[in-house]
């Protein structure tokens, strides 16, 4: 094993010094030559010296406030730039709107239809800036962010003509940073790579590419980047209130901010020249702190998504339709094996813990029922999970007419100077952040030591990466393959740091990386590197470092306890924190990521069934449960699967029987589960269960029988 891991090191290390342009092959020959980073200056520093940085520092030159994409966008910025930084997340990074969003590194087909029919210049701007920011992130990530290609589907012959030109623009406007140039397709050819995709009323499709990443992952990576680079970087920290002072004008401005440790609750002062307020939907709430009488200019709209199993998708091609009917966006796009589709765009409040609604999953289900052909059921029982991301629009204070909301973001400096960054997207969050910088630099008088290094500067993880990393991580430390590509995508050439890490599995293969979920290529080892990556809470861990909440919310709650139980060991938590961290990590599946509502939709569902009917099942549930105890356990069913040729049965299938059917998660299936459950698949509310199924045979099993009993070889003339 010592020498597995010494081969690993060492192989790691040759993958670290080499400078990687893998993304950019011949079809896509943008930024290569860009490559322009600042050297890896320290090891990563632990969140307590992080803190013990923040209490201690005289004064800073910034203060972002807010960890999203944007604030930790500005963090980077202003360390490369030589500014002395701080960034204060009262969250965990990414915990607001940026690990929420479509995952869509795009630069806007609609905005550019919208600048060509309208001649509109800033419009067409705005989309070329995004296009540059677009191949800007594939380089910078391309270990978590990949081309897609994305179809659009035609359903009449004068649109494909129309369409066709409009996505030719899109790469012609994108020049030399396009991803790969569009195409179009035939009817046949487009069923043939979107098999599930209605047919009926189809004439063609068009194909263009646009970027995926992981949102969340990528956030983290700017922050861990910024974090290495010199910045004081800090989760769980929140600003409570603004300081003020004079300048050596004599001119009020704000000199610093008192901030709350949220993990303890400490509070002390934070000095800086200049604040950056980076805080997405919450932006007045800052801004409020500097001057009460100040207007609000944020307009929230909130944002469905919900995960469907991956066959809602082919693996390598979303589906979008740009524009609806009634003038909305549809679209389903893998990711990360699953389905994700979506959105909403409801008006709402600014909260930290926005929840889906029944309606709007219902919606969006609907919705993707339009496009799909009938041979795929869109049943509410495969959604896995839901969520909802505040946008957090804005109107720009800069202008006399606050009502109308900004196409872009804004950058507004009050006059204590506080400067305000919102708005925009999260493609757009590297010149976002350098635009706010320069800002900050002008209004407070900073002195910088250089330029902006962001643009093209690869990112934690992105140096030693390359697209058949994970092949190393298979031969030279014995994970299996689908963890090794799941590693090498989420963490880059981190990997080896993680699978370091990872303890035996005590099998001949894998050697090691023991599965935190049998569904997932998750592995223990991650656990503890995500505390080392700033994590605190055990939801940092199931929504932000592995994405499993967002995935799969009953597959989360499933790993919950073990992965409490590692971060247990890694942050020394008693049994009483344990108890806390798995009370809020549950409320926050069943109440932000669609728990909740996904149980009440089933119960919700009368028992819809015949007298007859709720007859038979009651005898199918009470062969099944043989030993009359009033409910179904795991070795009910273990006997039932064997009694039909399963004879062993591994007990992760065992309990995934299980989960279909016992809605309040007690290891026993009661009789109303169990009709709720018939009643639910005979409305085509959840799929056909294969517990269902067990059931029916074990009835057709037990009429046998009786009919053995019944009558003798002797009295039969045995078979003849
Ligand atoms: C449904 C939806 C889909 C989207 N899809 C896409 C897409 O596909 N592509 C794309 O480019 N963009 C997309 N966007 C837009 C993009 O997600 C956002 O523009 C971006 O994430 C905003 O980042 P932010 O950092 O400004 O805000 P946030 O990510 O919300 O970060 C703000 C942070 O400030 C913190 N904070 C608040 N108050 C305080 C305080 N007092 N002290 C300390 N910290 C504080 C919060 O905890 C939060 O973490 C989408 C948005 C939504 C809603």
């Amino acid at each position: 094993m010592a020498t597995l891991r010494l081969l690993a090191a060492g192989a790691s290390a040759v993958g670290a010094g080499a400078v990687t342009t893998y993304f950019f092959t011949s079809d896509s020959p943008v930024l290569a030559e860009k490559v322009a980073h600042k050297p890896v200056k320290r090891p990563l520093p632990s969140r307590e010296e992080q803190l013990k940085n923040l209490k201690e520092q005289l004064e800073y030159d910034v203060l972002i406030i807010g960890g999203g994409a944007t604030g930790a966008g500005c963090a980077l910025d202003a360390c490369t730039r030589g500014l002395k930084t701080a960034l204060i997340e009262g969250d965990d990074f990414a915990s607001g709107t940026s690990s929420r969003s479509t995952k869509l590194i795009h630069g806007g087909v609609r905005y550019l239809q919208k600048a060509i029919m309208q001649v509109d210049v800033e419009q067409y701007k705005m989309v070329k800036e995004a296009l540059h920011e677009r191949a800007q992130m594939l380089h910078s990530a391309p270990h978590l962010a990949h081309p897609l290609p994305i179809m659009l589907p035609v359903y009449t012959w004068w649109q494909i003509p129309y369409y066709w030109f409009g996505i030719k623009m899109y790469d012609l406007v994108a020049g030399s940073k396009t991803v790969k140039s569009s195409y179009y397709l035939s009817k046949a050819n487009a069923l043939e790579l979107f098999p599930m995709l209605k047919g009926d009323k189809l004439t063609g499709a068009i194909v263009y590419y646009d970027g995926q990443q992981d949102d969340a992952r990528m956030n983290l990576a700017v922050a861990l980047t910024a974090s290495r680079l010199g910045a004081t970087v800090v989760n769980h920290v929140s600003v409570v209130n603004l300081l003020k002072g004079r300048d050596r004008d004599g001119k009020t401005v704000l000199t610093g901010a008192h901030v709350r440790d949220e993990m303890t609750g400490e509070e002390w002062d934070v000095k800086a020249k200049a604040i950056i307020n980076a805080t997405g939907p919450f932006t007045d709430s800052i801004r409020k702190m500097d001057d009460q009488a100040v207007p609000e200019i944020c307009c929230p709209s909130s944002g469905v998504h919900i995960v469907l199993p991956g066959y809602y998708s082919p693996d390598q091609m979303g589906l979008l339709d740009p524009a609806t009917s009634d003038g909305r966006v549809i679209f389903f796009l893998p990711w990360q094996k699953q389905t994700i589709a979506g959105t909403t765009d409801l008006p709402c409040q600014v909260t930290h813990n926005p929840r889906p609604t029944e309606d709007e999953i219902m919606f969006i289900l609907q919705e993707v029922k339009n496009y799909l052909n009938p041979d795929v059921e869109v049943r509410r029982g495969d959604v896995l999970s839901a969520w909802s991301g505040i946008r957090p629009l804005v109107s720009d204070p800069n202008k006399p007419n606050t009502q109308s909301l900004a196409r872009n973001h804004i950058v507004h400096v009050s006059p204590t100077n506080l400067v305000t960054i919102a708005g925009g997207k999260w493609t757009t969050y590297r010149a976002m952040a350098e635009e706010a910088v320069d800002a900050a630099i002008q209004a407070c008088r900073l002195e910088p030591l250089d330029v902006s290094q962001t643009d093209g500067m690869l990112l934690e993880g992105a140096h030693g990466w390359s697209p058949t990393m994970y092949i190393r991580l298979v031969q030279d430390f014995g994970l299996e393959c689908e963890v090794a590509q799941h590693l090498a995508k989420s963490y880059g050439d981190r990997a080896f740091a993680v699978a370091k890490m990872a303890s035996l599995t005590g099998k001949r293969w894998p050697i090691i990386g023991k599965k935190i979920h049998p569904e997932f290529p998750y592995i223990d080892a991650e656990i503890r590197y995500g505390c080392r990556e700033y994590a605190r809470t055990a939801i940092d861990m199931i929504a932000r470092r592995l994405r499993l909440a967002f995935l799969n919310v009953q597959a989360a709650n499933e790993a919950l306890p073990g992965i409490i139980d590692i971060m247990a060991e890694e942050l020394k938590w008693s049994p009483e924190e344990k108890k806390k961290q798995h009370k809020e990590a549950s409320e926050f599946l069943a109440n932000e990521m669609g728990q909740m509502v996904n149980r009440a939709s089933r119960d919700k569902i009368p028992i819809n069934l015949t007298k007859d009917e709720i007859q038979l099942y009651i005898k199918r549930f009470q062969i099944i449960d043989k030993d009359r105890k009033g409910y179904v356990s795991i070795n009910d069913i273990r006997r039932g699967l064997k009694l039909f040729g399963d004879k062993d049965v591994p007990g992760e299938e065992l309990h995934e029987i299980l989960k279909e059917i016992d809605t309040n998660m007690n290891g026993q299936v009661e009789l109303d589960e169990y009709l709720q459950m018939m009643s639910a698949i005979k409305s085509g509310h959840v799929a056909y269960s294969r517990f269902a199924r067990m059931a029916e045979m074990e009835e057709a099993q037990h009429e046998k029988d009786i009919l053995k009993k019944q009558i003798s070889v002797e009295r039969s003339g045995g078979g003849l």
